[in-house]
C-alpha cells in the first residue's frame, strides 16, 4: 500500500474521520464502510460514514445503518463534515466521478485522502492507497488493510459482520471473484466468531414478495436472447417502474440470473431511470464487459461485473448495446 506508514501515523491518534464509498451503493459499499467505522471506533476516532445517496432497504439490518449521512438529503451538514475531516475515506470507488453530488465537496477537502478499492484504472486522488484489483472486494482489502495495521484482533462482532457482508455480496455467497487469501480470510474470520449461515440468509434470503415477483416478471417477460452471441439482455422502461413500483435495490442481483443459462458469457440488463439509462453488465470467463462499458458506456468496474449509463434514448442505448455485441464481440463471444 501506497503511503501506509504516514496513514498509519495519523491514525495512531483520534482524529475526525469521513467515510464515504460510491453512489447507489451495494452490499460492498456498505460493508466496507460500516466496518471500517465500527473498527476506527475503537481507537476513539471521531467518526461519520457519508453515502451519496440512499442505501438498499434490504440491508437495513446492519449495525449503524441508520446512522449513516445520506449526502444527497443532508447536503450542507455533510459538506461541513467533510470540510472539517482530517481523513477522508474512499472505499469502493476508485474514481470522483462514481459519488455523485458528493464530487465536489470531496475534491475540494483538505483532508487526508485514502482510497481502498478493487476496481480497474483507479484515478490519481488519494494521499494513501490500497488499489487490488485481485481482490473480491473492498471489504477484503479493508480486512488486509487492517491486518497490515497488526490490529485484527480488535475486529469487534459489529465490524466482523459488516466486512463479511461485502465478501458475501461481491462473491454472490462465494462463487465469483474467490481466491485462496478471500477463503483464508473466511476461515480466520469464522474462527472469530462470524456466523456465515445468519449472514447468508440475511443477505439472500430477504426479498420482498413483491421483489420476488418482479424478478420473475424480469426473467419471464423482459428477457431477451441474442442466441448468435451467446448474450442475455433485459431491459426495463419507467412504465415498468412505475407499473410495479420498483425501489432502490429491488433489481439488485437480476443480472446474475440471466447467466445461470449454460449457453450465455454475456449479460445485461438496461434500465430507463428518470434521467439517465443505466446499464449493468456481467459476464463469464474471460470475456470482458469492463471493455465495454469503458468504451461505449462511459463506465467501467471489473472485467466480470461493470456499469455504465448513457444520456441517450432506452431505444438508442438498447440499439448501441445489441449493435456493440453482434458486430464487435460476437467471435469472441462464441469462440
Ligand atoms: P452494478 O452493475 O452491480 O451496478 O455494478 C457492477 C460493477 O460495476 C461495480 O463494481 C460498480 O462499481 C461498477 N459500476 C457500476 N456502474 C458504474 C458506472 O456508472 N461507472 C463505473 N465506472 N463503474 C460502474
Ligand atoms: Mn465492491
Amino acid at each position: 500500500m501506497q503511503n501506509f506508514e504516514q496513514l498509519r501515523e495519523l491514525l495512531s491518534s483520534p482524529k475526525r474521520i469521513v467515510i464515504t464509498s460510491h453512489a447507489n451503493p451495494d452490499g460492498d459499499a456498505l460493508g466496507s464502510s460500516l466496518g471500517l467505522y465500527h473498527y476506527l471506533a475503537t481507537k476513539g476516532h471521531r467518526l461519520t460514514v457519508i453515502m451519496p445517496t440512499p442505501m438498499p432497504s434490504f440491508l437495513n439490518w446492519m449495525p449503524e445503518y441508520d446512522k449513516i449521512l445520506v449526502y444527497d438529503a443532508t447536503m450542507t451538514i455533510s459538506k461541513q463534515i467533510i470540510e472539517k475531516a482530517e481523513i477522508i475515506f474512499s472505499l469502493d470507488y476508485n474514481s470522483l466521478s462514481r459519488i455523485d453530488s458528493m464530487e465536489g465537496a470531496l475534491r475540494d477537502a483538505k483532508g487526508y485522502k485514502v482510497m481502498i478499492d478493487h476496481h480497474l484504472d483507479p484515478d490519481d486522488f488519494a494521499d494513501a492507497m490500497l488499489s487490488d484489483t485481485t481482490a473480491s472486494s473492498a471489504c477484503e482489502l479493508v480486512y488486509q488493510f487492517i491486518d497490515m495495521l497488526e490490529d485484527l484482533d480488535s475486529l469487534n462482532a459489529k465490524a466482523l459482520d459488516s466486512i463479511f457482508v461485502g465478501l458475501l455480496t461481491d462473491t454472490g455467497g462465494f462463487r465469483y471473484a474467490t481466491s485462496p487469501r478471500l477463503f483464508r480470510i473466511v476461515a480466520d474470520m469464522l474462527e472469530r466468531g462470524v456466523n456465515n449461515n445468519v449472514l447468508t440468509d440475511l443477505v439472500f434470503n430477504s426479498y420482498t414478495t413483491k421483489r420476488f415477483k418482479l424478478l420473475g416478471y424480469c426473467i419471464y417477460e423482459c428477457l431477451e436472447l441474442l442466441k448468435e452471441a451467446n448474450t442475455g439482455l433485459i431491459v426495463l422502461t419507467q412504465a415498468d417502474y412505475k407499473r410495479y413500483n420498483i425501489q432502490r435495490g429491488d433489481l439488485e442481483g437480476v443480472v446474475n440470473f440471466i447467466l445461470r443459462i449454460r449457453q450465455i458469457r454475456c449479460a445485461a440488463i438496461i434500465t430507463e431511470r428518470r434521467d439517465i439509462v443505466k446499464l449493468s453488465l456481467r459476464s463469464k470467463g474471460d470475456f470482458s464487459v469492463q471493455a465495454i462499458c469503458s468504451k461505449y458506456f462511459n463506465g467501467g468496474g471489473h472485467l466480470n461485473a461493470s456499469g455504465g449509463a448513457s444520456r441517450k434514448s432506452l431505444r438508442e442505448t438498447v440499439d448501441l448495446f445489441k449493435k456493440v455485441i453482434l458486430e464487435e464481440y460476437k467471435e469472441e463471444l462464441t469462440k
